[in-house]
């Protein structure tokens, strides 16, 4: 299977994606965010990283053929043959006609697609107050999902950070972008499995909504004799 978390910046795909390949456990799904896979070549100042970093801190999308590249490579490694979850890709149209031809290429199944929609004004506030471990990527956030420990992550006790693109005039730009490129994205996937939460809930809710579409998903293929 292949699951596609969709929404805007801030809308809990990354928190989502972490509760989902729990639920799957002990059968092992790898989990793609693109934009962590950024922050990493960020932060380890590979040439990808400093020739994105620009972009990314002022809240645009990094050019298709950079994210594309960087897609095929990863999913063509071997945990991804039986599927995989993607977070915050496709952002684009052309990226999502590119993920056709690659899982046709590999003979996967069309995404299911899981949209949490999110009002602007909610994801402000939210991801003002967010905070990230650098070391794991685990978000958290000050007023609604504290660490522990103030300032610290729960699992390996790394100081937290604010993302650099986690400032209210990169939001701003970021919500811009989802708004005008990335939620034409969505009529791509019309005809295909497609399900639509309201993100503006609390993280547990809509995990529930989620595992309910995927319990159902999961019971199918296994009537069919397919795998996840
Ligand atoms: P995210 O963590 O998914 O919010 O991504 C952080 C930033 O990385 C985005 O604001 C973009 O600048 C860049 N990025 C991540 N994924 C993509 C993508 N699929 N296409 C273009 N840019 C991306």
């Amino acid at each position: 299977m292949v699951i596609l978390l969709f929404g805007p910046p801030g809308c809990g795909k990354g928190t989502q994606a972490r509760l989902i390949l729990d639920w799957f456990k002990p059968r092992i799904i790898p989990s793609i965010s693109t934009g962590e896979m950024l922050r990493a070549e960020m932060a380890a100042k590979t040439p990808l990283g400093l020739k994105t970093q620009a972009i990314i801190t002022a809240g645009g999308l990094v050019s298709d053929d950079i994210i594309n590249e960087i897609l095929c490579a990863r999913i063509s490694q071997p945990d991804c043959a039986e599927g995989f979850l993607l977070d915050g890709y496709p952002r684009t149209v052309e990226q999502a006609e590119y993920l056709d031809k690659l899982l046709a290429a590999r003979g996967l199944p069309p995404p299911v697609v899981i949209h949490l929609d999110v009002p602007s004004h909610v994801l402000i506030g939210r991801m003002i107050s967010r905070r990230q471990c650098p070391k794991c990527g685990r978000m958290f956030n000050i007023l609604t999902d504290r660490p522990k420990v103030p300032g610290r992550c729960d699992d390996d006790d790394t100081p937290l950070i604010v993302r650099k693109d986690d400032r209210e005039d990169v939001i701003t730009e970021r919500l811009k972008t989802y708004k005008e490129v990335t939620r034409a994205v969505l009529s791509h996937y019309e005809s295909a499995q497609h399900f639509q939460i309201s993100g503006d809930r609390s993280a547990a809710y809509i995990f529930e909504e989620i595992t309910k579409i995927l319990e159902g998903i999961v019971e199918g293929e296994r009537y069919q004799g397919g795998g996840i």
